[in-house]
């Protein structure tokens, strides 16, 4: 009898061990609450929709990556500051 009840909870315990490994699947293939809508407009729309994740811009002189707001456009460029927007591009 105790032998019945070890193989029923060895059995339990592996359903459980598989299903919480299903579970962690499915939350890495979504990694936030909600998933962008999906549209015309999806591309855009994922840039715009999560403001914790800010989008990087690299900076065209020295290439070092910064958050989109603190862009400065000079010769439809995107650089990471003023001083870098002054100097001339390679
Ligand atoms: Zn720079």
């Amino acid at each position: 009898m105790s032998r019945l009840l070890f193989w029923l909870a060895l059995i339990f315990l592996i359903g459980f061990a598989i299903r919480s490994k299903i579970r962690e699947a499915q939350k890495r293939q979504q990694p936030f609450n909600q998933p962008p809508p999906a549209g015309p407009a999806a591309g855009a729309a994922r840039q715009n929709t999560s403001a914790e994740v800010e989008t990087m811009l690299q900076c065209a002189h020295c290439g070092v990556f910064y958050p989109a707001s603190e862009t400065v456009q000079a010769r439809g460029r995107d650089y990471c500051s003023a001083a870098h927007a002054a100097m001339p591009s390679a």
